[in-house]
């Protein structure tokens, strides 16, 4: 009996350092449950669709919405962190008319949005419904696993990069206008650049079925063929999302300033050169193809390597420390000048 007792609090205190791998193990294990449970208890297409919808709204259009606020509410402080002053503030100078047409703007973002999502179910309900194939994307209780997700995201984004770039630059703006679509871009997305510079939510602003071409169609396409994990799905969605609420914000500054900051300067060039170069999201195949137009992405590359370069920043700090020095001796010599003075005296 006593040895139990004694055995029991030593048990324990030998337990203490193996909890954290507990911990994360055990949140592991609720979050499988939950996911499972979920999974089980719902149809497939339904768990695909709210989550789908829930990241859009909570990753695009609520930080976007945010951004909105805070330009409309305190414009004096906005300007001065855009990128391009006042000329991106969308609600300067509103009148009626002003007014009327950025609501018209954001009423269609938001529908794009949605309209994505309702192109994605049916696209499910064709596959498992009509042709009677597996589902487009995966939705298992399994979990996927870390180098899975990895493998996942890095060839979809590659692919998005590729189809986002052809389809923006050889149907949404072939020259000639013989594809109607590219009037549409022409007429709807461009002609932003007359409004003002982007602004927040303006990412999903196009002709419905231009928006399809230029963002929709260029995320999806990737995550069918490689048919990824939902739980992958919503990541990746996720990511994009945020991507798309920053290159579009106008902001000059803004968290990892070397990708999302060269996004949003491509992004602003493509527009204000009324669609000359960056037709890819990231700028990849505009580098390759010879199509970036300003800053390309070897340059934001050689920028931050500026930043960091670790032998100028060294050089900088000793030379701050030599002066810091000479100071000190400089005081120390007039301390002793001034002894002497005064001994002399
Ligand atoms: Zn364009």
């Amino acid at each position: 009996m006593t040895d139990a007792l004694i055995g029991l609090p030593m048990l324990s205190f030998l337990l203490i350092p193996t909890m954290s791998s507990y911990s994360t193990s055990l949140n592991l294990l609720f979050f499988y449950l939950t996911w499972s449970t979920l999974v089980l208890s719902h149809p497939p297409l339904r768990v695909e669709v709210v989550a789908s919808l829930a990241v859009r709204v909570l990753f695009y259009i609520a930080p976007s919405l945010f951004f909105l606020g805070f330009d409309a509410l305190i414009p004096s402080v906005a300007e001065t962190l855009k990128a391009s002053g006042d000329s991106a503030l969308p609600f300067k100078n509103a009148n009626r008319k002003r007014t009327l047409a950025m609501l018209r703007i954001l009423g269609w973002s938001t529908f794009n949005i949605l309209l994505g999502v309702l192109v994605q179910a049916l696209v499910e309900l064709l596959f498992t419904r009509v042709l009677l194939w597996r589902s487009a994307l995966r939705v298992t209780t399994t979990l996927p696993l870390p180098w899975g997700i990895l493998k996942d995201l890095a060839r979809g984004y590659l692919l998005r990069e590729i189809i986002a770039y052809v389809l923006h630059r050889y149907i949404l703006h072939d020259w000639h206008h013989t594809v109607s679509l590219s009037r549409a871009h022409r007429d709807w997305y461009h002609a932003l650049a007359n409004i003002s510079a982007p602004f927040p939510l303006s990412a999903s602003y196009d002709h419905p079925v231009a928006y399809l071409v230029r963002s929709f169609l260029p995320t999806y396409v990737p995550a069918v063929l490689f048919r990824f994990h939902l739980l992958t799905y919503i990541l990746y969605l996720t990511l994009i999302s945020l991507e798309e609420t920053f290159a579009h914000s106008g902001y000059s500054t803004m968290p990892t300033n070397f990708i999302l900051g060269g996004i949003a300067r491509r992004t602003d060039n493509h527009l204000l050169c009324g669609g000359e170069g960056n037709f890819g999201p990231w700028g990849l195949c505009d580098l390759v193809m010879g199509t970036s137009v300003g800053a390309d992405i070897v340059d934001d590359v050689v920028a931050e390597a500026d930043k960091h370069d670790v032998p100028e920043r060294m050089a900088k700090m000793k030379n701050r420390a030599k002066k810091v020095n000479g100071k000190v001796n400089d005081t120390k010599g007039g301390v002793r000048r001034r002894t002497r003075n005064r001994s002399e005296d």
